[in-house]
Order: C-alpha cells, then structure tokens, then sequence
C-alpha cells in the first residue's frame, strides 16, 4: 500500500478538524468559525438536524433552531463541511432517524456524506463492543466492564434502532478509532477502509486525539506539527470545539490560537474531512481492510485507551 501521499498544489501535508458538535451554541459557535476562516483552516463541522424530545446528557444546539441553522448554512457557503451526529442528541428509532437525515437534506440540499457516532445515542452504528472483533472485544468488554456490551444498535437489523441500510445508502465515511499521534494516516495507514465484519459502513476513518482543549493543544503541539510536515503525513483531530475550556475570559485560549497560528503558516492542505479523504482513497484506491490489519488496528486502540491521552469514545 502506498503509505506517502501526495498531496494537491505540492502541499506537504494535510490537515483537518472533525468537529463534534457537543456543547455547541451560537454563544460559543460562531467566534470558533470566524477564526478557523481567517486562518484559511477549512474543515468539518457535524450538527444534529433535529431537537429531542428529552433531556439531553449532552446538549447543544440543533438544526431547528433558526439562528443556528442559519449560521451553519453560512458556514457550508464559506466551505465548511457540515456532517452528521446522530438525528439528536439522544436515542432515536429508525423513523427519528430517517426524519433526521431528510431534515439535514432540507437544511443542506444533499445528505451528510460524513458522521460520526455520539456517545449517548443507543442508534450508533457499529459501537460500544461492536467496533471491536474476537479477542479484541472480550479484552475491550473486560476493560470497560462489559459497560458497552450490545448497547449500540443500529446496525442490527432486527431492532427499532436500525439505520444501517440508510447508513450504506447515503454516508460515505464514518469515523471510528482515535489515537494520540498527531499523523492519523501514519498510525491507519489503511484509511479509508471497508470492514468486510461491518457492511453498513462504505469507508471508515480514524482520528487524532483532541477531545478538549489541552488534549488538542498536545496533539498538535509544535515538535508534532514538524514531525506531520517532514512525514508528509494527513491528520484529522477529532474535537469539541463547544467545551468550555477552547475559551477564556470571552477569547479562544491562548495555548490553542499559538499552535493553530503556527499551523496555518506553513505549506499545508486545510480542507474539510472527505476532502481529505476523497483524495487518498483517489490517491491509493479503495481498500478492503484484512483481517491481520484490523487485528492490529484494534490492538493499537485498546492499547491507546489504556496508555495514551484519552478523552474521545
Ligand atoms: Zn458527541
């Protein structure tokens, strides 16, 4: 497999952000997005389309909310992806969560082409102790205390919270494992990958750690950003730009605008997710992961969780 990339207009590496849209609101939301836009940091933003029902555990503001949906239309209009985090921000049958993709093609003109799974959805595809396979599983449910085991549903067809079908259908890439090295395409050199195990899936992803603030801030610190450059390598931190800690006193923090300044000055790629994406798999063609390189990819993770800077699910 080729393993160096090589990226549009000689860029020496890629870089994107994923950015979950826990917490988010248009108190906190729109200063974030200035600021990426005026760095030219182009990247992916998901949303949720419609308003639950309940009390989130997490909230955030959604789709239905029109000042909101109105400023995320403008993001989209400036190049900003906006990809998918579920219907809401709690469980939903299949009806909620086919309601929820047409809503999102109604705000945006076309079905998300990306998404990740939110934590507090029982509705996510392929989680919990399904992201995992064989042994890999039994030591993830041993570690997790069997918390997770058969909790996430939405690829089993027999239940009223599956949406694989819809999945295959519609969404091209869905992230699945995070990890703390900021070269994402060095630590999955396998990505984009189809799982034969999980077929309602077309492409997975993985990640780079940056769940809050301080975790971002390591990931992407100066000694990685120059290790990211000489490997010519491609990230994608997985983030929640909506926590508290991306702010202080009313501005972004100061740790955070320092290494994303020094990012943005030098000669890399800044577009949203797929693109960066689109571009490898165009780059290397599509790949069916093997069972050895799934076995190692899922070693790699669970040896991640239990070492390395954790924070993302
Ligand atoms: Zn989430």
């Amino acid at each position: 497999m080729k393993t160096r990339i090589n990226w549009p207009h000689g860029k020496r590496f890629a870089f994107t952000v994923f950015d979950d849209t826990d917490h988010t609101t248009m108190q906190n939301g729109p200063g974030m997005y200035q600021y990426l836009f005026d760095l030219g940091v182009i990247t992916t933003k998901s949303v949720w389309p419609i308003k639950g029902e309940h009390v989130p555990k997490i909230g955030g503001t959604t789709c239905e909310h029109a000042d909101y949906l109105r400023w995320v239309c403008r993001l989209k209009e400036q190049g900003f992806e906006i990809a998918l985090h579920n219907a809401t921000y709690h469980t939903s049958k299949r009806e909620q969560t086919i309601a929820g993709l047409e809503q999102f093609k109604e705000c945006f003109g076309e079905y998300p082409k990306i998404h990740a799974n939110h934590a507090d959805c029982a509705d996510s595809i392929y989680w919990g102790d399904a992201r995992l396979s064989g042994m890999n599983r039994l030591i993830y449910n041993v570690l997790t205390r069997f918390a997770n085991r058969g909790k996430f549903l939405g690829h089993v067809e027999s239940s009223e919270l599956f949406w694989g079908d819809k999945c295959k259908e519609h969404i091209k890439y869905v992230r699945n494992f995070v990890f703390s090295d900021i070269n994402t395409l060095r630590i999955c050199p396998y990505m984009p990958y189809f799982d034969e195990e999980r077929p309602f899936v077309n492409n997975w992803f993985a990640s780079s750690e940056g769940a809050d603030c301080r975790a971002f801030c390591q990931t992407i610190s100066e000694t990685n950003q120059d290790r990211l450059e000489e490997e010519g390598g491609g990230c994608i931190m997985y983030t929640h730009f909506g926590r508290a800690d991306f702010y202080e006193d009313g501005l972004l923090n100061s740790d955070f605008r320092r290494v994303m300044e020094r990012l943005s000055r030098r000669d890399g790629w800044f577009v949203p997710v797929s693109t960066l994406l689109d571009h490898v798999q165009k780059e290397r063609g599509r790949h069916v992961i093997s069972a050895s390189e799934r076995n190692r990819l899922e070693r790699k993770w669970l040896i991640h969780r239990v070492f390395g800077t954790r924070g993302t699910t």
